[in-house]
């Protein structure tokens, strides 16, 4: 649901200044840095993989990493992150956006050195069995930001991942332009949600992506009262058949959060295994890992 680069042009709400509104691209563009390539060791020094054991209900060996791989139709198996910080980044909304004292940060990459990028997962429309399984098999670490619309008819989908060791959090209760709604509107639509899931997971999210990566002031303080730390929006987007880049070298770089959906062939002609296939290879290839987003916010 969320839209495809580049965002179209913003049409904002009524009585607001549109200079109000804020777009990924920018933002992006804001965050850019540069990076070099190279491959991680499968192993750790024990032998044993390590950082995904969150996912995955227990630590991988390499060799159950490389059934997992052939089973799904992976060359070789996706490389395995670092441990966890010791201190998690300190994050701030690039210059020219909406940053200051009560509002939380909006970002698109974590500043980071590790070879690591965050896959995050929106809306919740298709419930794929196979993808909880293929994920899980792999290790592959991944957070949910639901909506609520979306996933009523099925929590015990989202429990099931949950479950597994992903996250879940907040991505309205309807998926609305947020910049077109007045600040009590937002409210109910980001509070709501976070109430939801704080009822049905047992835990209120820390984290809350704006539908469309569009929002203004109000949408980051509302959040902050709503008790949301951080807002992260992303740098590519990923599709069963394509990795959609927002930067022009066309790369991944540490610290990146991708972007995709809870979809299936009926949204968009492939399946949400695909999609992580896509994304394995291509994280892969570049050398990097998946980590855990909350490991670093
Ligand atoms: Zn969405």
């Amino acid at each position: 649901m969320d839209r495809i680069s580049p965002p179209p042009a913003k049409q904002g709400k009524p009585r607001r200044s549109p200079s109000r509104l804020v777009t990924v691209l920018l933002l992006i563009v804001a965050g850019a840095v540069c990076s070099t390539i190279d491959l991680r060791t499968l192993e750790s020094e024990d032998g044993r993989s390590g950082g995904l054991a969150a996912n995955a209900g227990g630590l991988l060996t390499p060799q159950q990493l490389s059934v997992a791989a052939a089973k799904w139709g992976l060359d070789r198996p996706p490389l395995v992150a670092p441990p966890r910080p010791a201190v998690k980044p300190a994050l701030e909304t690039p210059s020219g956006f909406f940053r200051g004292p009560g509002l939380i940060p909006a970002i698109t990459r974590i500043p980071t050195t590790d070879k690591v990028v965050f896959l995050t997962i929106d809306d919740g429309t298709e419930k794929d069995p196979q993808f909880a399984s293929m994920a899980s098999e792999l290790g592959v670490p991944f957070s949910a930001f639901v909506t609520d619309s979306a996933i009523r008819g099925d929590y015990a989908y989202f429990r099931d991942l949950h479950a597994r060791g992903h996250a879940i959090h907040n991505h309205t209760l309807t998926h609305p332009q947020l910049t077109r709604l007045e600040p009590e509107e937002q409210r109910a639509e980001i509070c709501g949600q976070q109430d939801i899931v704080q009822r049905e997971f047992g835990t209120r999210p820390a984290l809350f992506r704006p539908p469309f990566g569009e929002f203004d002031r109000d949408t980051l303080e509302i959040a902050r009262e709503c008790g949301v730390r951080v807002a992260p929006l992303w740098s590519e987007e990923a599709f069963p058949n394509r990795l959609e880049y927002r930067r022009a070298d066309r790369k991944l770089h540490p610290g990146d959060i991708i972007l995709t959906h809870f979809n299936g062939p009926r949204q968009w002609g492939g399946t949400m295994t695909d999609m992580l296939r896509l994304v394995l290879r291509k994280v892969t290839e570049q050398g990097m890992a998946l980590a855990r987003l909350e490991d670093y916010v």
